[in-house]
């Protein structure tokens, strides 16, 4: 291309083997006196038909004239230095170019600003990549920020310091407060004391020993809302490093319905334990009311005795030639009786007591033996004789004696009650503990009275289901609900063909268990 600026302006050959960079020429009114052809290339235009245009309103996207114009007429007064300015050209078919350019001012011989010189770079390319890569960098953030608004959980990330960098939508509502409100403020601020005036300890000690109390694992805590309440959480932690910077993100689940339901089944479960306590108090006080002959009979029995031998005793002691090794013989039997008496009061007393359930470990001999001596004479009086065939070396039981025995009491007395219509000579209940094979405690109390029908099998332990006259029917459903809170089981044997047979299983103590739960 001929120029009359040579002196400005590359020489030819050079300009038409340069392509990446735009070299233009403006007077001070931004008309245009030269340009090169890789210039021309771009505006798709040539260069005669540029010369004398103006270049702003000519070539530059419409919404890019004002600032460009702004910047031109800095430079042709003078009040801009030479520097560089990003700014698009557009094509005669409307392609859009990005280009960097270096403007400079041109001067006469006298100094004076004369027009412009300026070279642009192409770098469309460069901006589409990137303007592409921020598209995907913002797109991938609004994902990012779409889980975490829809999260159910809330999600707040903070950093090293323990300050706030994301605070999702699920937080906002668990905490009240906006996110515009946390960001860059401490997470402490959500926790209650002593947490809050602890946590940067927290953090330092992690960061310099690797040590995690919660990082890694979950934990209820409480935190604090805006308003000041507190509620229950679960919280866990995870620790992310980022260019060396450690960004710990923390899931929290409100726990405040789950407490409550917690606390309702809980209260639920204590009034029903209290129901079933009064029940089984109300069947063990008509149990009792059944034998309270074969009671009465228990305790005349050491009162006799021990009127017979006060009797001894005082005719021992008005005799002069009293034999003092008898008379302690017969004061030793006075106190025996005595302690045989008071054990049966001291059971019946434990019978008809009411109180919460109280757990010990026992062997299920004991309770058994505690048991047949309460209804022994009942069953005497009813001719009925009681077998016992009790394992040897049996696993303790951890349970509420007192509830065992109830249940004993019960299967015996129908028993007992069961064997009216058969004949005397073959009233016998048979009451066995073993082993299982799952290493288990089974009692069987079995007898061969009138047996179960099939119609009422299917009814026995549905409360108030009797068959007796004076019957309340609560008795096996309260023994099963006993069970069944000891872990154990409460059935009839169907195979049995004369009588009946119940039994139960309760779980052995094996190892080392608590003692005592109290
Ligand atoms: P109740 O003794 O007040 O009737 P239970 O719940 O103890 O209440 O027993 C319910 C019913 O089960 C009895 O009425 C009786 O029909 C039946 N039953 C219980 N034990 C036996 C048994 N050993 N043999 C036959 N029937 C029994």
């Amino acid at each position: 291309m001929e120029s009359k600026y040579t002196h400005f302006w590359p020489p030819n050959d050079v300009l038409t083997s340069i392509t990446d960079i735009v070299f233009l020429m403006l007077d001070t009114q931004a008309n245009i006196l030269d340009i090169n052809p890789y210039g021309c290339q771009l505006l798709e235009c040539p260069a005669e038909k540029l010369i004398g245009k103006n270049w702003i309103d000519y070539c530059i996207p419409k919404e890019q004239r004002q600032a460009v114009r702004v910047v031109f007429k800095q430079i042709v007064d003078g009040v801009r230095q030479a520097d560089h300015y990003e700014n698009s050209i557009l094509s005669r078919s409307g392609k859009e170019y990005v280009l960097t350019w270096h403007n400079m001012e041109r001067r006469d011989k006298c100094g004076n600003i004369v027009g412009t010189l300026s070279s642009g770079i192409n770098i469309t390319e460069r901006v589409i990549r990137e303007r592409k890569i921020q598209e995907a960098l913002l797109l991938a953030q609004r994902k990012c920020q779409a889980i975490l608004d829809n999260a159910i959980e809330a999600i707040i990330g903070s950093d090293m310091k323990g300050n706030i960098i994301s605070f999702n939508n699920a937080a906002e509502e668990m905490f009240g407060y906006l996110n515009s409100e946390m960001l860059g403020k401490n997470v402490r601020q959500l926790m209650p004391a002593p947490y809050r005036n602890k946590h940067d300890n927290f953090i330092k000690n992690y960061l310099s020993t690797g040590e995690a109390k919660i990082i890694g694992s979950g934990r209820e805590l409480t935190a604090v809302k805006k308003d000041g309440s507190s509620f229950p959480i679960h919280l866990s932690i995870t620790d992310t490093i980022i260019d060396n910077e450690h960004i710990f993100t923390a899931l929290l689940r409100d726990l405040s319905k789950q407490k409550a339901v917690e606390k309702k089944l809980q209260e639920k479960e204590t009034e029903n334990r209290h129901h079933n306590e009064r029940l089984a108090h109300i069947a063990r006080v008509s149990t009792l009311g059944e034998i309270t002959a074969g009671i009465a009979h228990e305790v005349n029995q050491p009162l006799a005795a021990i009127a017979t031998y006060a009797q001894s005793g005082r005719r021992l002691a008005n005799t002069d030639s009293g034999d003092i090794d008898e008379l302690n013989y017969v004061l030793e039997q006075i106190e025996l009786q005595a302690v045989r008496a008071s054990q049966v009061i001291h059971r019946i007393r434990n019978l008809s007591k009411q109180g919460d359930s109280c757990r010990s470990v026992f062997q299920i001999n004991e309770i058994i033996e505690d048991s047949l001596s309460l209804v022994k004479a009942e069953a005497v009086s009813k001719q009925v004789a009681l077998k016992c065939n009790l394992g040897t070396n049996l696993p303790s039981v951890h349970v509420d004696a007192i509830q065992i025995q109830q249940v004993l009491l019960n299967l015996i007395l129908n028993a007992i009650q069961a064997m009216t219509a058969t004949p005397p000579a073959q009233r016998t209940i048979t009451i066995s503990s073993e082993c299982t094979a799952d290493k288990d405690i089974r009692v069987t109390v079995s007898d061969n009275g009138s047996g179960i029908s099939k119609e009422h099998l299917a009814q026995l332990f549905i409360p108030f289901f009797t068959t007796r006259k004076n019957g309340l029917g609560i008795g096996l459903s309260i023994c099963r609900t006993l069970i069944t809170a000891h872990g154990g089981s409460l059935n009839i044997n169907r195979r049995k063909r004369k009588g009946s047979e119940f039994y139960f299983i309760l779980p052995a103590m094996h190892g080392s268990k608590e003692e005592d739960n109290g």
